[in-house]
């Protein structure tokens, strides 16, 4: 997946890591979606559908009746990103607290699924990918058609991406100094 200038990294480049933006898509649970309305932003959390055996797709869905889904549905830009948030950071320093992450920015355009057994198969897809080993016809039955029809599917095609990570102990500069005043260290919040 390509980078151009508007998913160049800037600031901290070094953290880039694009290669592992199919991972992190995988592995995350939140997406937040950002698009423009009349001149307004907006930022909406949504959950999402994301196999890294097709990476240029990401898969959205709502009620029918959804400003967010009718207005990608009808091919507005967006923006998502997903976060992992894998540490707090705690430095001797105030500047230096910060976070250990892996995140991903990317933008693309929606179109709406409406072939009602590509809807079935993606839900199911995304019931599976959210509760591994979870299957329909056995923990819960398949949806009827009626639901199907209520809730609106998007796959958004995904033109660019990027992928930031953050690891390791805080960069202060008494941090490593166990003399120094204050404490330093990571909380871990997942394992890695
Ligand atoms: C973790 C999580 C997962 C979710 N997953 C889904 C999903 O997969 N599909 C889905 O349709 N909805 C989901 N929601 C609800 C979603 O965030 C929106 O509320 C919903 O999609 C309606 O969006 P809308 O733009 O059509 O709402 P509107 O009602 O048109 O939004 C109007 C305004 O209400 C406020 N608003 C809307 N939603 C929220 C919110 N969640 N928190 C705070 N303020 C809000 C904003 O100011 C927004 O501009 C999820 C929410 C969370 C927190």
């Amino acid at each position: 997946m390509q980078q151009t200038e508007r998913t160049r990294i800037r600031n901290h480049p070094e953290r880039a890591v694009p290669e592992k933006a199919a991972e992190i898509l995988a592995q995350g649970v939140v997406a937040h979606v950002g698009f423009v309305q009349d001149g307004m932003p907006y930022v909406i959390p949504l959950s999402y559908h994301y196999d890294a055996d097709a990476p240029a797709l990401l898969y959205l869905h709502g009620s029918i009746r959804s400003r967010v889904m009718k207005l990608l549905a009808s091919g507005a830009p967006v923006c998502v990103t997903v976060t992992l948030t894998d540490g707090l950071v705690y430095s001797r320093k105030a500047m230096n607290h910060s976070m250990n992450y892996r995140s991903v920015a990317l933008f693309g355009n929606a179109r709406e699924v409406t072939d009602e057994d590509e809807k079935f198969r993606l839900f199911d897809a995304m019931v599976r990918r959210y509760f591994p080993g979870r299957a329909v016809g056995h923990d819960y039955n398949a949806p009827p058609p009626a639901d199907l029809g209520v809730t609106a599917l998007l796959e958004v095609a995904i033109e660019e991406w990027n992928a930031k990570r953050r690891v390791g102990a805080p960069t202060g500069p008494d941090d490593d100094d166990p003399h120094a005043l204050g404490t330093a260290g990571v909380t871990e919040l997942r394992e890695v």
